[in-house]
């Protein structure tokens, strides 16, 4: 249970009176077990390394330090947060906005894929607190228009997927110029976090709580099975994962022709258009979603109680960041896999790999199945 917690309270932090009350109107009563360990140590200032499962609310875990922290009073840029993909971003500066309500502190977003002079010019305004991807914030950087000299504090979300090679250089160059070379994880984190507080509460099941399912099918009759589902299952929404851009935007067509709505997603698409749709599905406009594995490192759409692999994935990586989606925050949820017959070793490497069990699919497809 990611509630279970040591009993602190909100309160026990002496956190500002209006950051304290945009906590408790987002909904949140007390801290979950992983913010009940960082908040505290983050307040003191030290380097943290932290570690937890799906969905138990590390974003405020490091947003309500973030917040604590700022002095509003000071036009600087005090806070950076690095994550991975844009759709985070957006989704991370909205928690900072809404846990910051009361609070008079500037947030801004910046990714790649916008356009860098509306960036520029909103750099002119004070921001106490920017969001983005490394490279994006690199080039604000670099251009002088971005000035890091009073940020005392650096989040890196999805840490490990920062220090992959796509983004460890930019990474690394925004914490030291000129840019020294470190190639993984533990270098990296030898270098810049010398001494950090270790927190890892990595040990519970990460599928806990979701009901996996798998059906063997051929290739041709995915999109039939995948009717089946429609018409069976209590769907509030799903998210439907194809392996490619192009079968992304095939599979959403046929869905629709099935006369089921459906928005889709993938990193070929404007980024204007896919913030519009991201933001449109997380507030209920359709009740499925298509994309591809752009859409799954740390997002959150509570709503979501399926996941339907229609392309089954390569790796239990992969695998589990599509699927832990369903049971975040304690909620029960449903994946289903649509495996074909060159899916099938893949199936059990992956069943072994996470420990997990994912069972055919039962002929009576109802509620009680899960
Ligand atoms: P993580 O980054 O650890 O995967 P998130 O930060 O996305 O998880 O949080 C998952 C969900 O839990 C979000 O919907 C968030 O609003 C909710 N949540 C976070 N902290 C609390 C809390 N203390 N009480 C209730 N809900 C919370
Ligand atoms: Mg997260």
């Amino acid at each position: 249970d990611v509630t279970a917690t040591k009993g602190n309270e909100f309160e026990d932090y002496f956190l500002k009176r209006e950051l304290l009350m945009g906590i408790y109107e987002k909904g949140f009563e007390r801290p979950s077990p992983i913010q009940e360990e960082s908040i505290p140590i983050a307040l003191t200032g030290s380097d943290i390394l932290a570690r937890a499962k799906n969905g138990t609310g590390k974003t405020a875990a490091f947003c309500i330090p973030a917040l604590e922290k700022i002095d509003q009073d000071k036009n600087a840029i005090q806070v950076v947060i690095l994550v991975p993909t844009r759709e985070l971003a957006l989704q991370t500066s909205q928690v900072c906005k809404e846990l910051g309500k009361h609070l008079k502190i500037q947030v801004m977003v910046t990714t790649g894929g916008t356009s860098l002079k509306d960036d520029i010019i909103r750099l002119y305004q004070p921001v106490h607190l920017l969001v983005g991807t490394p490279g994006r914030i690199l080039d604000l950087t670099k251009k002088g228009v971005c000035i890091l000299k009073d940020c005392s504090m650096l989040i890196m979300d999805e840490a490990d997927k920062l220090l992959s090679p796509e983004f460890q250089p930019s990474v690394e160059q925004l914490i030291r110029y000129p840019p020294c070379k470190s190639t993984n994880f533990d270098e990296f984190k030898d270098k810049y976090l010398p001494k950090p507080y270790v927190i890892n509460l990595m040990d519970e099941l990460t599928l806990k709580g979701i009901t996996q399912f798998y059906a063997f099918v051929e290739e041709r009759q995915k999109v039939h099975c995948l009717n089946t589902l429609f018409s069976k299952l209590q769907i509030n929404q799903s998210i439907i994962f194809c392996n490619s851009v192009n079968r992304v935007e095939l599979l959403a067509k046929k869905i629709t022709e099935l006369g089921y709505s459906c928005f889709y997603i993938h990193a070929k698409m404007l980024q204007d258009h896919r913030n519009r749709v991201f933001h449109d599905f997380r507030n209920g406009a359709c009740r499925n979603l298509v994309c591809t594995d752009l859409f799954t490192r740390g997002i959150d759409i509570q709503a979501v109680n399926v996941v339907i692999n229609f392309d089954f994935p390569k790796n239990s990586e992969t695998y589990l960041h599509r699927v832990g989606r369903s049971g975040r925050f304690g909620h029960l949820g449903l994946a289903v896999n649509l495996i074909t017959y060159e899916d099938r070793f893949n199936l059990y490497r992956i069943e072994q790999e996470l420990g997990t069990e994912i069972k055919p699919i039962p002929p009576q497809i109802d509620q009680a199945i899960y």
